[in-house]
């Protein structure tokens, strides 16, 4: 049997509307790299790894590409081909991020095939084997750092809810990967000696929750259902929610040994432990109005955001496309900006984009303070922000802020809250 919490929740948040067609209701495809790809040697805002390859030189799928200084962070081809220059691309987080550029192999090439291996005949390492051997395949686990410093895990929480409701990254993986999923996370429970380990998604997917339940039988994980009122996906509510426990302000889920990470990351680990492959190919949604395809698909990083949104296909001229989801999302100028391997949601949008010009006086609805999901006044924090008034701004924790983007969500006035609260929390960074 699975476990419904109906009581616990969290202040704020709203129930938002599940976009249709619904990106999870088809099976995960499989997109081929094109003829030339440029991997980036940084996945996000962190500084580029260097390269450990020269041009003209003969590379493997799973082979490393570069690597950063201590090898913290390693980047694997996702395809075989010949490297053919040090490039420069922009990615979604960053422009101007070193690349290597990669003429592939054979037309098409797509992802390659796993090994024969299961769950069941991984040899499952103790737990410094096992993060040595996921950094070297380039698995990069939230909170990994603080992982290799404890050792010791009290709770898992692994989240099958996707943190935007454009998404469904997540939800697709464990409806396609429940044996693999499960018998990952039952792995990690007893290679980190964890008390409780929880697998958590929508109480509204009651069939899923079931089946899920069904392959757990008989295994320490714990299949759980919550309210999925957004941004319940977010990792400290989901510590409050799933664990009972409050995570300080300013600290992440390790304050209270918890482990939190997502339906997608166990998969990650399953591929290298169990398949021995590197961390390459991602599962991205691709969704909004402007798609006529939407779903999910396995996409080589470096591919770019034109390539995978002209395969998904559009229904209608896009105005606007977001990576990361329509709530909290970038904007990416042009489809030629590149995938890596932390994307996991590409929005394409027609409607509903709303130009900063059309932003009108507060009208002290009380909105953005009611749904604010640690507390904030978005409102508050903005008027200090436009009036440079951040020294008053750091007593107020713009810190805590979870960049969710519920507050410009319900602004009748389109105030861009977010982005004064974001400045705000720089404000406190940089302090
Ligand atoms: S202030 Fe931050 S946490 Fe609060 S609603 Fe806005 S984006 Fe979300
Ligand atoms: S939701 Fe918008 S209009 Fe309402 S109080 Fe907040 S800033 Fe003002």
């Amino acid at each position: 049997m699975f476990m419904f919490t109906r009581g616990r929740s969290f202040d704020g948040g709203r129930f938002l509307a599940t976009p249709a067609p619904d990106s999870a209701a088809q099976p995960i495809r499989s997109i081929d790299a094109p003829a030339t790809l440029r991997v980036p040697l940084a996945q996000a805002d962190e500084p580029a790894a260097e390269p450990r390859v020269v041009t003209g030189q003969t590379v493997a799928a799973n082979d490393l590409l570069g690597e950063s200084p201590g090898g913290a962070g390693r980047v694997h081809s996702p395809v075989s081909g010949t490297v053919s220059r040090l490039a420069r691309v922009d990615t979604p987080y960053q422009q101007d991020v070193p690349a290597i550029e990669i003429a592939v192999a054979g037309a098409g090439a797509s992802e390659p095939s796993p090994g024969e291996r299961t769950a069941d005949a991984a040899d499952w390492p103790a737990v410094g084997e096992l993060l040595d051997r996921l950094g070297r395949l380039g698995v990069d686990l939230a909170e990994s750092a603080w992982l290799w410093k404890v050792r010791r895990v009290d709770e898992i929480i692994i989240s099958g809810l996707d943190c935007d409701p454009a998404q469904s990254a997540h939800l697709r993986t464990l409806t396609s990967y429940a044996d693999e999923v499960v018998s990952t996370a039952a792995a990690l429970h007893d290679v980190f000696g964890a008390r409780r380990t929880w697998l958590v998604l929508d109480s509204a997917r009651r069939r899923l929750l079931s089946a899920l339940a069904e392959v757990a039988r008989g295994c320490p994980v714990r299949v759980h259902g919550v309210v999925s009122k957004y941004p319940q996906g977010m990792a400290n509510l989901l510590v409050r929610t799933v664990a009972g426990a409050e995570v300080p302000c300013e600290a992440t889920p390790a304050a209270v040994a918890v482990w939190v990470t997502d339906a997608c990351a166990m998969m990650d680990v399953f591929r290298a432990v169990v398949q021995e492959q590197a961390c390459t190919w991602q599962t991205v949604t691709v969704a909004g109005d402007a798609v006529s395809s939407p779903g999910n698909y396995r996409v080589a990083p470096g591919s770019t955001i034109g390539s995978l949104v002209r395969h998904a296909g559009l229904a209608k001229t896009p105005r606007q496309i977001i990576v990361g989801g329509v709530m909290n999302g970038i904007a990416v100028p042009t489809g030629d900006v590149v995938l890596t391997k932390r994307t996991r949601c590409v929005t394409v949008r027609c409607d509903g984009v709303r130009a900063p010009s059309e932003a009108m006086a507060c009208l002290r609805c009380g909105e953005c303070q009611d749904v604010c999901p640690v507390g904030l006044d978005p409102r508050g924090l903005l008027e200090l922000a436009e009036r440079n008034r951040l020294e008053l701004a750091v007593r107020r924790h713009p810190q805590v802020c979870l960049d969710c983007g519920l507050c410009d969500y319900v602004c009748p006035s389109s105030l861009p809250l977010m982005r004064g609260v974001r400045r705000c929390r720089e404000h406190v960074s940089v302090r």
